[in-house]
């Protein structure tokens, strides 16, 4: 009920306008988010590298309406991909980048999936040129078929361009299923949109189930999976199948948010797993953040305080 509020409250712009008004909260966004530009994505990556960590790193933004700003996210992009190389954090695929297909054209009214597929395929050559991947995010169940469309086609060019699946849909053990063929680069996460009537799965208990099982066929299969969850259970899960299945280490990873469970991020990689953190940065963190909000009455509770703090 509440997540359903909070997400619907995403869409209100003067609920918007109000929560990026507001000074203190801030103290919350740089909670989850590394600063507004490249050079704060750039520290905090080296951070997390440094520590044992793998990074992929979003450029905040969505939903936007102006083939324009949707060439200019595809050129921040670009710029980031030769920092990280400059600076030696893209090799090897330490650093790697996030996309949001809608930041890159997909919602626009024209043209969308071929501005999309276009600004896509650029970020690609970068992160190629870099020695790096790109992994699409999944944004809201519009587009899902979409977006599959376009890493199908990207991949032809890109191989390791990586897609994500999410388990709250009543589809996505099949998508895994036709996804975990070798080389196909595969993150699994909850899902952090509203589903349609019919098209998503009733509770917390039944996402759960369905990541589990999109897991083990992700696992049992021949592709690249990405786990991305904090849920201690199914960490454990994976690591006990992973084992059974006898994956080695390197090929398959463990992903989380920055700013969430950074102590088992550690854990993780100091027992020798793969672990990415998904290092988000830029002025636009409000849709972001309020998801982050409606997954975890903790994360709002935090926000509250800090909105009512009187320092
Ligand atoms: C790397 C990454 C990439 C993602 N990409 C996408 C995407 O492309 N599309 C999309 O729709 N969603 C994406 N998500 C978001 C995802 O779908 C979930 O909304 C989000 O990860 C929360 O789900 P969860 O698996 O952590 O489980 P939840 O059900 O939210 O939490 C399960 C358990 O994890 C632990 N936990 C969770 N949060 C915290 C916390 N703050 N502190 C301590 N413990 C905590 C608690 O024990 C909790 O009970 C991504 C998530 C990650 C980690």
């Amino acid at each position: 009920m509440l997540r359903r509020a909070l997400l619907a409250m995403s869409a209100s712009k003067q609920v918007r306008d109000l929560i990026m008004a507001t000074p203190l909260t801030r103290d919350v966004v740089a909670r989850f988010v590394a600063g507004e530009t490249v050079a704060d994505a750039l520290t905090a990556t080296e951070r997390l590298i440094s520590s044992g960590r793998l990074v992929t790193i979003d450029f905040l933004g969505e939903d936007t309406a102006d083939p324009d700003q949707a060439a200019g996210v595809a050129d921040e992009y670009v710029r980031l991909l030769a920092q990280l190389s400059a600076a030696g954090l893209a090799a090897r695929g330490r650093a790697e980048v996030s996309v949001k297909p809608t930041a890159v054209g997909l919602g626009l009214a024209e043209h969308g999936e071929k501005t999309a597929l276009e600004n896509i395929s650029r970020i690609a050559a970068a992160a190629r040129n870099a020695g790096t991947t790109v992994t699409v995010d999944m944004e809201d169940h519009a587009r899902i078929e979409p977006t599959l469309r376009l890493v199908g086609e990207l991949r032809a060019d890109y191989p390791d361009l990586g897609c994500v699946i999410q388990s709250y849909l009543r589809r996505s053990a099949a998508d895994c299923t036709a996804l975990a063929f070798a080389g196909s680069r595969v993150r699994l996460c909850k899902g952090a949109y509203q589903a349609p009537d019919g098209a998503g799965l009733a509770g917390r208990a039944e996402v759960d189930r369905s990541y589990a099982r999109c897991m083990r066929i992700l696992l049992e299969g021949r592709g690249y999976p990405m786990l991305a969850t904090h849920d201690p259970r199914l960490i454990r899960i994976a690591g006990t199948k992973a084992g059974i299945l006898g994956r080695e280490a390197g090929s398959f990873e463990y992903q989380m948010l920055y700013g969430i469970r950074p102590a088992e991020q550690v854990r993780l990689a100091d027992a020798g797993a793969q672990v990415r953190v998904y290092l988000p940065y830029g002025s636009d963190w409000y849709g972001y953040l309020v998801r982050r909000l409606a997954e975890r009455p903790a994360n709002l509770a935090f926000f509250l305080r800090a909105l009512s703090s009187t320092r």
